[in-house]
């Protein structure tokens, strides 16, 4: 299908964005990548009366470390940039290892980070690592500027703390320690598809060897990505093991709530979030950081 009619704008600048926005009220809708909001146009699932191209704005394409070595994205950054720019695999591998199981190239050659979180799909990727890193949100509205903790940040499914005419400006990653232990899997029907049901998880370790530090969060288990604050709460004082990381991963289900749909039953899903809890704290753990 074809989407229906709608208006072009090509703005110049961040400010320029969000004055066309301004002006021309909700049925206006931003566009970055296109790959979710173009398909959904020729579903007739969303039919904006114009669309503001963020594509000219170079300035929302940066990526640059910070003083306290905290890694900035700007949210026009394309997917396929996260798996390959050593400017953020080297800062972030775990972001790196997520972007790959987006989709396929073509897509992720178009889609952005920002895109992506704006989107808000529950069973997509980057959302999830942005919860599982306490990444910071920075937006830019009729209001002036503002930023949103990623747990603040996600409210229901395609739903998220976005304002009416705000743009995200850049997602902004605490420092990531070079020794820091981390994992991410996922189940899909097909490679590319969405997960059925995925796990992101780091964790860092103390000089006696215990978990210090660690963050775990499951996409695809709720209306939005979870994190996993009681498999961590299990995890954090203890040393790495098969049988800590069973504990942890029985703790899953007490913060996922997922939904049967025609791709899988909640159960299914509950069961496979545990298994992948336990294979992701393995596959970081293994890691030869
Ligand atoms: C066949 C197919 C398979 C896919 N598989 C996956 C997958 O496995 N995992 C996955 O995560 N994604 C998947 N996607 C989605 C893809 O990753 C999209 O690129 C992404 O969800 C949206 O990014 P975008 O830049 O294309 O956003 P767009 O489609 O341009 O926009 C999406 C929404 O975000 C808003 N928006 C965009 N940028 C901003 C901004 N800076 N500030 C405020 N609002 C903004 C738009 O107004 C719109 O509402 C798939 C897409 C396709 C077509």
């Amino acid at each position: 299908m074809k989407p229906p009619k709608f208006s072009y704008l090509a703005p110049e600048s961040v400010k320029n964005a969000i004055a066309m926005k301004q002006e021309l009220g909700e049925n206006a809708r931003y566009i970055a990548g296109g790959q979710s909001l173009v398909p959904m146009m020729n579903f007739r699932v969303a039919a904006p009366s114009a669309l503001i191209d963020l594509n000219g704005l170079t300035e929302l394409s940066k990526v640059s470390l910070s003083s306290d070595s905290a890694l900035n994205i700007g949210a026009l950054t394309r997917t396929r940039r996260l798996e390959n720019d050593p400017k953020i695999t080297g800062a972030h591998p775990l972001l790196a290892a997520a972007a790959r199981h987006i989709a396929h190239a073509q897509i992720r050659n178009r889609g952005t980070i920002g895109g992506s979180i704006a989107h808000a799909d529950p069973a997509a990727e980057l959302p999830g690592i942005v919860l599982a890193c306490d990444a910071e949100i920075e937006l830019q509205g009729p209001r002036g500027f503002r930023t949103v903790h990623a747990v603040d940040f996600f409210e229901s499914v395609f739903t998220t703390a976005l304002e009416e005419g705000e743009l995200l400006l850049n997602i902004k990653f605490p420092r990531w320690p070079k020794d820091r232990k981390w994992g991410f899997q996922e189940v899909s029907r097909r490679e590319g598809d969405y997960a059925l049901v995925g796990i992101a998880a780091w964790f860092d370790l103390d000089a006696t060897s215990s978990i210090s530090a660690c963050g775990l969060s499951a996409i695809g288990a709720a209306d939005t990505p979870v994190r996993l604050t009681k498999s961590e709460a299990a995890l954090l004082g203890s040393v790495p093991s098969l049988p800590l990381f069973e504990k942890a991963a029985a703790e899953v289900t007490a913060d996922i709530d997922p939904f049967d749909d025609v791709h899988a039953s909640a159960i299914y899903r509950c069961e496979v979030a545990a298994a992948l809890a336990i294979r992701t704290l393995t596959e970081a753990w293994e890691r030869d950081t």
